[in-house]
């Protein structure tokens, strides 16, 4: 296979920070950066795609009817250059940590030869595979909202063919590797090891089908199970606020299946799980094993499951150039864009203090993870959830109304509108009004 080292094509003499990633992490994480290092170094995102994909926003566009490949992309390559910041869309092959380069294949057109890249920084916010490969059935059975193929599939099942039948929303098990272990976020806590990768989404697609179910005239909650592999759905949003949350979907009708382990298989009928039990569904909502992408895993970053290791200023140990952010960071549990938003400011802070750009102060900014989660319920409702007691800390606070859908909505508006670079206030006026500091 041809190869040829780009970097030797670069007469830029300052220090080149690589950016492998640009939806949410790679995106935040390069602007971030530029932000806190001006321009003291060169950036390059590379990305197999050049358009960011608003993942959160998906299971409304269905509920709604409206094809989600419509509305939630947002083009990356001219808000990256107006920062400066070169933009490569590529297939990333290969990491060597010790030579510090990065082997990556353009992906424009077919027949690309591979290219080698050296990088002075490295950050890698690739994401991880949605593992729906490994889930017996789900090609032929299954539906799910975590793209917008995924996402139209759905669509159209649920308004054009679906009869009416039972309905199953649930996780297979995370495979959580040992990246993280030992890291305490919060005096005395830890990122405890979680057996589903993230239960917002089924949360929020459950209580949207309620709704969906009620105002079709269809039925309403006691047609839907939902199911988890854990002892508790969504346990790191906190006991408290998951014990309101059951509450309230036991009193509506909801079926709840816990401990299932796993999913087992998929079949035309329903679902069986590796504990044995089975549930009868027409229509099979599933969330899959979030897994590190295959080159990843046996690297000397990575952990026993392909996740980059990094401490909580989201820095390799071992090798110190290399940096994560988003749901390709071991650290990074469960894997919400939230955590993945406070990891990019980090790794901003840390390239910058290296290159002399900030002083210590700034750069002593360690990783706080929070649970936030805006999630739908149709009928514009939503639930806030915004927790760290999982990780050590003691805030749970759980809200339901109107004003939670309406900061969903505003918050993806101003995200397109500043082109991913929310400001702080963004996010603390969402937190101020959610939780009713406004009369
Ligand atoms: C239905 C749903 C709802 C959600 N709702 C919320 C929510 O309300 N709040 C919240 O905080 N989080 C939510 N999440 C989680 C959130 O979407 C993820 O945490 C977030 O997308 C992670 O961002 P990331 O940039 O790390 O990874 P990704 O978004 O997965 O992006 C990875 C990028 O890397 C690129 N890439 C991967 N491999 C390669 C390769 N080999 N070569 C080149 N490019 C590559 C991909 O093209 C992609 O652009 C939700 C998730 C789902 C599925």
């Amino acid at each position: 296979m041809a190869t040829y080292s780009s970097a030797a094509r670069s007469t830029d003499p300052r220090p080149h920070v690589l950016v492998l990633g640009g939806n949410f992490a790679g995106l935040g994480a390069a602007q971030k950066i530029r932000h806190y290092a001006g321009d003291a170094v060169r950036i390059t995102v590379i990305d197999r795609k050049s358009r960011l994909l608003y993942v959160p926003n998906i299971p409304l566009e269905v509920f709604e009817n409206r094809n989600p490949a419509e509305n939630l992309f947002m083009d990356i390559v001219g808000p990256l250059a107006a920062d400066d910041i070169g933009f490569i869309r590529a297939e990333v092959q290969a990491i060597d940590p010790i030579a510090q380069t990065v082997t990556w294949v353009p992906c424009e057109r077919p027949g690309s030869a591979s290219e080698t890249q050296d990088y002075d920084y490295l950050v890698i916010a690739l994401g991880n595979r949605l593992a729906f490969d490994r889930i017996e059935g789900f090609a032929e059975y299954g539906h799910s909202v975590t793209d917008t193929f995924q996402g139209e599939k759905l669509r159209r099942y649920l308004h054009e063919a679906y009869r009416g039948g039972p309905i199953a929303i649930g996780s297979a098990r995370f495979h959580q590797g040992d990246g993280a272990n030992g890291l305490q976020p919060y005096p005395g806590g830890s990122i405890p090891a979680a057996l589903a990768a993230c239960e917002g989404p089924p949360v929020e697609v459950m209580l949207s089908m309620a709704d969906w179910l009620q105002r079709h005239g269809k039925g309403g909650a006691d047609k839907v199970t939902v199911f988890t592999p854990a002892n508790l759905i969504a346990e790191d949003a906190g006991e408290k606020v998951v014990g309101e949350l059951l509450g309230i979907a036991g009193k509506m009708g909801f079926h709840y299946l816990n401990n299932t382990q796993d999913i087992k298989r998929i079949t035309r009928g329903g679902i069986e799980f590796a504990d044995g039990r089975t549930v009868e569904a027409e229509l099979k909502i599933v969330f899959p094993d979030w897994r590190a992408h295959d080159f990843l895993r046996g690297l000397p970053i990575a952990d026993s499951e392909g996740f980059i290791v990094t401490d909580l200023a989201m820095r390799n140990p071992k090798f110190p150039a290399v940096f994560a952010a988003g749901d390709a960071a071991a650290v990074t549990v469960p894997k919400l864009g939230a955590i993945g938003h406070q990891e990019c400011d980090l790794v901003g802070r840390q390239i910058a203090f290296d290159l002399g750009r900030i002083d210590e102060d700034m750069a002593a900014k360690r990783l706080e993870p929070e649970v936030l989660c805006i999630g739908d319920m149709g009928s514009g409702r939503a639930f806030y959830i915004r927790s760290n007691s999982w990780f050590g800390g003691n805030t749970q606070v759980l809200k339901m109304g109107r004003l939670p859908h309406f900061l969903k909505m505003r918050y993806m508006d101003l995200f397109y509108r500043n082109h991913g670079k929310v400001p702080d206030w963004g996010l603390d006026a969402a937190e101020l009004m959610a939780e009713g500091h406004f009369g």
